[in-house]
């Protein structure tokens, strides 16, 4: 292996913080890679998070670029890409578990290039463990450098090298890299990269490098885009959308500006994801107040109800802030539907900790939440905290967590029942040819009968049931 082709991360760097700006470049097309896909089929599989998905449609878009075709059966791709998740050992051990898996396929097929990209290559002991185990992979990259992906095939297919190029601090912002969406009418836009809020349990900082914003100009061009081309919803993506802006020098636009000139365009739908409870201030909640395209749903992820345990993640925030923050967007925005997500089982946490988690979701009435035991990230700083509880203990605390979520779940459904409510039709149900699926507003889940000419549009739904986790209607506007 050529040395330029062998590039790994390190933790120590991707750990730092500059002042410096980040610079916005325009994407181009390596100029001896135009036809390079000609003839070829790809596959790629997403794991994780919403971030994930959006780079994904990235890679597709990069791919087509240059000729290659996607295909969903295994035997015929040519190329693989697996972007992988780093958040929980879970996730890591599925790629790991897949890997081993599609050894058969390079075997039956030495053509095959497979690669591995997203957050888990950013990891130092992952770029050990593949280079070590996993000589079936060809190319690996991380979050920094996907735009290069082209890059990196050109010798993986003319030369069969291997190609290991992760960069552990993150460049520049590149804009206009070819997207291909998976949905028609809902689309990921994502507004800033990064995290620097460096949550004690979270290796995000370290995957995805220091909080950079992209500029509203882009931003806005593409939602018009995206609005001319008949989109109905859009989903702005960040790991902490509340500090968008702050590293702009000398501007003050913020979140709030964002969100106010977005949903002064005609996008019908607008949502976002992920806040942070000690970013969101009462500018933001006044511009959700406004409603207009802006959803009457926010998942505000807390993590724990206890403010020993919020203080050992590094949250930022206390019990008593998180719920007076609730207590203001409930009354700024009658109805809203709030989710959230919670670690059980953090290192130190007590029974009474977790006591004081069950009395804030009881306080909060959520409708929903993703719930997680702790998991020891490699690299952060909760990895090294004394933890004694044992395994089973945490998955209790988590099952009893599960059945107070549960409950808040089935009551959010239950309250609409009886109501008409906007949804956004997603397509035909996966048990049910004669059932249609999609989201209203609060983002409920709706099955009802109907007709696939309605797919991609917004319709009104009168909600006659409900279950725990969907609502059933009819349809009363054809
Ligand atoms: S805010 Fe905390 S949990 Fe979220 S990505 Fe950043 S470090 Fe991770």
């Amino acid at each position: 292996m050529s040395d330029n082709l062998l590039q790994k991360p390190k933790l120590n760097e991707a750990r730092k913080r500059t002042k410096n700006q980040t610079e916005q470049v325009i994407y181009a097309i390596p100029e001896d890679a135009y036809q390079l896909g000609d003839g070829l089929k790809y596959m790629i599989q997403t794991y994780g998070c919403q971030g994930n998905e959006a780079d994904s449609e990235k890679m597709r878009g990069l791919l087509e670029s240059v000729g290659f075709t996607q295909t969903l059966v295994e035997e015929d791709a040519d190329f693989i890409i697996l972007n992988t998740c780093a958040i929980r050992a879970n996730a890591e051990n599925k790629v790991f578990g897949e890997l081993g898996r599609l050894k058969h396929l390079k075997v039956a097929k030495p053509t095959l290039i497979l690669a591995v990209g997203g957050c888990m290559p950013q990891e130092e002991v992952v770029i050990e463990k593949i280079l070590k185990t996993y000589h079936q992979v060809d190319i690996v990259f991380g979050t920094h450098n996907l735009h290069r992906l082209i890059e990196f095939l050109i010798p993986a297919i003319k030369t069969h090298q291997k190609v290991i190029a992760v960069e552990s601090v993150e460049g520049d912002i590149v804009e206009s890299v070819p997207t291909i969406h998976e949905n028609q009418f809902k689309a990921w836009v994502n507004i800033m990269y990064g995290c620097d809020e460096f949550c004690t349990y979270c290796i995000v900082p370290y995957t995805r490098g220091k909080e950079r914003s992209r500029k509203p100009e882009s931003i806005i061009e593409e939602v018009k885009d995206l609005i001319q081309k008949g989109y109905q919803e859009i989903t702005l993506l960040g790991q902490n959308v509340n500090s968008y802006g702050l590293d702009f020098e000398n501007n003050p636009y913020r979140f709030a500006n964002l969100l106010d000139d977005l949903s002064n365009l005609d996008i019908p739908r607008i949502r976002f994801t992920t806040s942070h409870p000690k970013d969101f201030g009462d500018d933001l909640i006044a511009v959700l107040a406004k409603g207009h395209h802006l959803l009457p749903f926010i998942h505000l992820p807390v993590q724990s109800g206890s403010n020993k345990i919020l203080k050992a993640m590094n949250r930022k925030y206390t019990k008593e802030h998180y719920l007076e923050l609730i207590r203001k967007i409930k009354i700024a925005i009658p109805g809203v539907s709030i989710t959230t997500d919670i670690i059980v089982g953090f290192p130190g946490e007590t029974e009474e900790d977790f006591l004081e988690t069950l009395d804030l979701v009881r306080q909060c009435d959520f409708e929903g939440a993703y719930t997680f035991i702790f998991s020891p990230r490699t690299g952060t700083p909760a990895a090294l905290y004394f933890d004694d509880l044992p395994k089973e203990a945490k998955k209790q605390r988590l099952y009893q967590l599960n059945d107070l979520i549960n409950e808040g779940f089935a009551k959010g459904n239950h309250r609409f029942v009886g109501t008409v409510q906007k949804v956004l039709v997603d397509g035909r149900s996966k048990t049910k040819q004669t059932v249609l699926t999609g989201y209203t507003e609060h983002n409920k889940l709706v099955n009802f009968k109907g007709d696939e000419t309605l797919i991609g549009k917004i319709i009104d739904v009168k909600i006659i049931d409900a279950r725990t986790w969907s609502l059933v209607g009819e349809i009363i506007d054809e």
